[in-house]
C-alpha cells in the first residue's frame, strides 16, 4: 500500500510513501519500548539539553521546513515559516520551565509522617495528528511529552507524510536516541492493534469528532489515558461598545488564516444589532484585501484548501445555508479545484449548516444578537466548546461574560490562539484534556504519591 502526497495548489504529486508493513510496525514498537527505558532514565537537565537543540534546529531551518508544509497542505510560505518558528519558541519555553512544572511537591502530613508527589513518565504515547498545522500539532504534544520522559509514536495524516518524515529527521539530526520519536506510515486500520498493545501507554488525538470518538472508545476499552483535541465552531462576539475596526480586522484574520482550516478560527461572528451594519462593512472591506492564490508566491495572503474533498464540504455547507435562508455577501462560491475564494454569509441562524456544523474553510457567518445576553445564548447554542472571542471596551463586563461562555478559552479584545504559556483544549464535542502550559505537560505523567512514616 502506498500514500500520495499531492500539492493542493498545482495538484502535482510530490512523493509516494510505502506503508509500514506489520513487521516494520513491530520493529518500531519494540524500539519505542527499548528507547523509553533509557530516555526516561536520563536526568531532566539532559532531556532539556536535547530539546533546546531541537528548538535551535527548527529556528535555523524554518524556511525549508515551512516550504515543505506549504507544498504539502497549501498554507502560505509566511504561515509555514511562522508555524515552524512557533514550535521553536515553544521548545525554549518548555526547556526554561520544565524543572518547575515537574518538580516534586512536598505535602505536610503531621510531625511523624511526610509525603511528596512526583511526576513520572508513562511510556510510549501514540499521537494521531491532522494535516492543518502539520508541525505545530505534533510539537505541542512532543515537546512536553518527551521532556517528561515519554517517547512518541506519530500517526500523521497521509497527505502530510513528508512532514511526518521530516519531523522524525529533526529529532535525529538533534541527536535524540533512536526510538524516542518515530513516525508510523500507516492508515487508520492498525490503530486499534497499536492501542491494544501493552507497550503503548496512552494516546493523544487532534482531529474530527468521528476520529476522537473511535480512538477514545478503543483507549477506554484498553484502559489507557486519552486526550482529545477536536473540532470547534468558535463564536466571536461583538458588543455595541467594541472597537469595531480592530474587531473586524481580527475576525477576518482569525477566520481566514490557513485558508479557514483552523480548529480555533472564529467561525460564527455574533454581533449586537446596533453595530451590525457597520461591522459587516468593515468585515467585507478586510475580506476584499485577501489575495487568494499560489502559496509559494510571497504576495499571496491565502493559499488553497488542503484537499478537494475539503473544498467540496465547504461548498455543500455554503449551498445548504443559502437554501435555508442565509444571504451571501460575496456572491456565489468561486472555486477552482482546492482554490476557494473567501466567503461571507449574512442572516445565519441556528438550524443552518454554517451555524450548527464546523465549517473548516474560508467561510464566515454573521449572526445578529439582540443584546449581550442574546449573544451569549447564541454562542452557547453549539455542540462545540473549543475557543471563543469577546469584543467590548467594558472589561468588568467582559470578566463576567467570559465566565458564561461554554468554551475552553475566551480571548477578550484579541485573536484566539494557542500559546505554550496557557492551557489549550475544549469541552462538549470539542474534546477533553488539555495541551500546553504546566497542565498540558501533566496529562501524560504518573502523578505518584510517596508517603513516608
Ligand atoms: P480527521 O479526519 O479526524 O483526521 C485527523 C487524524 O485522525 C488523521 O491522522 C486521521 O488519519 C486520523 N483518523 C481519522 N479517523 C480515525 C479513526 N477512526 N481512528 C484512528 N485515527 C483516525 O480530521 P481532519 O478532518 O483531517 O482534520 C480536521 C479536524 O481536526 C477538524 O475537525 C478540526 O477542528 C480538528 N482539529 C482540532 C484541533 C484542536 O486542537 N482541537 C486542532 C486542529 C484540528 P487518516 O487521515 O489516515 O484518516
Amino acid at each position: 500500500m502506498t500514500f500520495q502526497s499531492i500539492n493542493p495548489y498545482s495538484q502535482q504529486r510530490l512523493k509516494s510513501y510505502r506503508a509500514d508493513s506489520a513487521a516494520a510496525l513491530e520493529r518500531k514498537l519494540k524500539q519505542a519500548d527499548r528507547a523509553f527505558t533509557d530516555w526516561s532514565a536520563l536526568s531532566l537537565a539532559e532531556r532539556v539539553g536535547y530539546l533546546r537543540r531541537v528548538g535551535q534546529y527548527l529556528s535555523d531551518h524554518k524556511g525549508s521546513l515551512g516550504d515543505l508544509i506549504t507544498a504539502e497542505m497549501g498554507k502560505t510560505r509566511k504561515e509555514g515559516a511562522a508555524e515552524v518558528e512557533k514550535c521553536a519558541t515553544s521548545c525554549t519555553y518548555y526547556a526554561d520551565h520544565a524543572d518547575m512544572f515537574l518538580a516534586d511537591q512536598s505535602i505536610d502530613i503531621d510531625q511523624h509522617n511526610r509525603a511528596f508527589v512526583t511526576h513520572q513518565p508513562l511510556g510510549p504515547v501514540l499521537a494521531i495528528m491532522p494535516w492543518n498545522f502539520p508541525f505545530w500539532q505534533v510539537f505541542r504534544f512532543a515537546i512536553p511529552g518527551l521532556l517528561a520522559g515519554n517517547v512518541g509514536l506519530l500517526k500523521h495524516a497521509p497527505n502530510v507524510f513528508g512532514c511526518a518524515v521530516a519531523i522524525e529527521d529533526v529529532f535525529r539530526q538533534c541527536g535524540l536516541p533512536g526510538g524516542v520519536f518515530q513516525s508510523l506510515l500507516i492508515d487508520v486500520a492498525p490503530v486499534e492493534r497499536i492501542l491494544d498493545d501493552k507497550r503503548v501507554r496512552a494516546v493523544t488525538l487532534t482531529g474530527s469528532g468521528r476520529a476522537g470518538s473511535s480512538v477514545a472508545g478503543i483507549a477506554g476499552r484498553a484502559i489507557k489515558k486519552s486526550v482529545l483535541e477536536l473540532g470547534g465552531s468558535d463564536a466571536l462576539i461583538v458588543l455595541a461598545d467594541a472597537d469595531l475596526e480592530r474587531a473586524a480586522e481580527t475576525a477576518v484574520k482569525s477566520r481566514m488564516q490557513n485558508a479557514g482550516q483552523s480548529c480555533i478560527a472564529a467561525k460564527r461572528f455574533i454581533v449586537e444589532k446596533s453595530v451590525k451594519k457597520q461591522f459587516t462593512e468593515l468585515v467585507l472591506h478586510h475580506i476584499r484585501q485577501i489575495n487568494q492564490g499560489d502559496p509559494m508566491d510571497d504576495t499571496t495572503t491565502m493559499g488553497p484548501m488542503a484537499r478537494p474533498d475539503l473544498a467540496d464540504a465547504i461548498e455543500r455547507q455554503f449551498d445548504e445555508s443559502v437554501a435555508n435562508g442565509a444571504k451571501s455577501l460575496t456572491g456565489p462560491v468561486l472555486r477552482n479545484g482546492c482554490n476557494v475564494q473567501p466567503m461571507l454569509l449574512d442572516r445565519v441562524k441556528p438550524g443552518m449548516a454554517a451555524f450548527d456544523e464546523e465549517t473548516f474553510g474560508p467561510i464566515a457567518a454573521l449572526i445578529e444578537a439582540k443584546d449581550a445576553a442574546d449573544a451569549i445564548r447564541l454562542a452557547n447554542q453549539s455542540d462545540f466548546g473549543l475557543g471563543s472571542a469577546l469584543w467590548t471596551k467594558d472589561l468588568d463586563r467582559a470578566d463576567r461574560l467570559a465566565r458564561q461562555i461554554q468554551a475552553g478559552s475566551v480571548f477578550v479584545n484579541g485573536l484566539m490562539r494557542s500559546d505554550a504559556r496557557v492551557p489549550f483544549g475544549g469541552i462538549k464535542n470539542s474534546g477533553f484534556g488539555r495541551e500546553l502550559s504546566e497542565i498540558g505537560m501533566k496529562e501524560f505523567v504518573n502523578v505518584k504519591t510517596v508517603w513516608i512514616e
